[in-house]
């Protein structure tokens, strides 16, 4: 009886299953893997402050408990250790699939991208889930056409030390529109275009935690190559909003989600030095192998497809950003070095 007072006389037209009647109404059942590293932590506060029943899955390879250990023992929250290569099975309406080794330190010689997503697309399918993927701007390579627009094909080397990372995004998203065109599962395809903020690994590899890492412990900052090949830098909030935007809305993309502010690494390491430490030294080093000369997203879709846009700078964002590393690396007693 309490069932179909809570769902009124429309809903009992319609014969509501009992699984769906014992939730509330409007509760969504949503799973993030990889919720415990940088981004989907984030993501994690947003889905659970706006109150839906969400599910990590995470084997820690560079994600922290430390990332979500303020949802342990929220009834709405479960977090459970497993790698995504190896299948699993979960009743759920939402999957955004976030797991993937992300720096090039990491991800070299990692099947995840390829076996990881295709179970993802298989619970998707039997579950009859929308599935959102973070594919990456890596998709598009050391691109020949700037900015980068969505349409663009991008200029990839199959065979190099990246390619591990962006041939395996770019299988990802191909898988993803496989099981849509075939399947006819609802996915959502992100291309996400670097992205800083609180909770990031300190120890990855990425330019903009290196840097502030190195700043703060008064090392000097390692500038690969001559520095003047460019990235966009996007604030972890502006990505989560776009994602929560893509993963409710009607299309499936894919869409260039990042922040249009671009910077040369030089141009980076001075404004770390602005926020952290003016006398902080640089270092150069030799550049990585294929590295992208340049990279800037076109965000004129997701403007005026998800109505987004980023609203964070890089000088707003970065102060915040040192405020959790500062924590992390020299603690407050509770939290220690990282
Ligand atoms: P991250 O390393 O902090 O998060 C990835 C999470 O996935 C970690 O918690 C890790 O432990 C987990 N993971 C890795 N392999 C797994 C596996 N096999 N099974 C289960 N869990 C696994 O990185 P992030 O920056 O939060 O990236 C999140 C997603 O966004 C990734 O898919 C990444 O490719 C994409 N992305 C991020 C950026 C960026 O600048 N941060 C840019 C482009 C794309
Ligand atoms: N899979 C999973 N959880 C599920 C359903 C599928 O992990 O709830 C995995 C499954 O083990 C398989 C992959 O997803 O490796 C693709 O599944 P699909 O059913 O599309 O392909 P099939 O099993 O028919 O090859
Ligand atoms: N980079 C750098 N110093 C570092 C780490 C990276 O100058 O300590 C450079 C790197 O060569 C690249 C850029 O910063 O040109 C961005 O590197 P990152 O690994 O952060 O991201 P991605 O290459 O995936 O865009």
């Amino acid at each position: 009886r309490v069932l179909l007072e809570e769902h009124g006389r429309d809903e009992r037209k319609r014969r509501v299953p009992l699984a769906v009647g014992l939730k509330s109404k409007r509760q969504k059942r949503v799973l993030v893997t990889g919720g415990a590293g940088f981004v989907g932590s984030h993501l994690v506060d947003r889905l659970i402050e706006r109150g839906d029943n969400v599910i990590v899955i995470d084997n820690y390879f560079t994600g922290r408990k430390e990332n979500v250990v303020h949802h342990i023992g929220n009834p709405n929250f479960e977090l459970i250790r497993h790698d995504v290569v190896e299948p699993i099975l979960l009743e759920v309406d939402q999957i955004y699939h976030l797991a993937c080794p992300a720096s090039p330190v990491h991800y070299k010689f990692n099947p995840t991208n390829v076996v990881g997503t295709l179970n993802m697309l298989g619970l998707a399918k039997r579950v009859g889930a929308r599935f959102l993927l973070t594919s990456t701007s890596e998709v598009y390579g050391d691109p020949l056409q700037h900015p980068q627009a969505e349409t663009y094909w991008g200029n990839v080397n199959p065979i190099g030390v990246r390619s591990c990372y962006d041939e395996g995004k770019r299988v990802a998203e191909t898988l993803a529109m496989d099981y849509h065109r075939g399947a006819g599962i609802e996915v959502r395809i992100a291309r996400i275009f670097n992205t800083y903020g609180p909770r990031m690994c300190i120890d990855d590899g990425r330019v903009v935690s290196n840097f502030v890492a190195q700043a703060l412990r008064k090392d000097p900052l390692t500038v690969y190559g001559d520095g003047k090949q460019t990235r966009s830098f996007q604030f972890v909030s502006d990505l989560v909003e776009g994602l929560m935007r893509l993963m409710e809305g009607e299309h499936v993309g894919p869409f260039n989600l990042g922040n249009p502010g671009e910077f040369t690494m030089l141009e980076l390491a001075q404004v770390v030095q602005e926020t952290i430490d003016p006398n902080a030294k640089i270092e150069f080093r030799a550049n990585t192998e294929d590295d992208p000369h340049k990279r800037k997203p076109d965000i004129s879709k997701a403007k005026e497809l998800l109505g987004w846009q980023p609203s964070v700078s890089l000088r707003e964002g970065l102060p915040l950003m040192v405020a959790d590393f500062k924590q992390r690396l020299f603690g407050d007693g509770d939290k220690g070095a990282a």
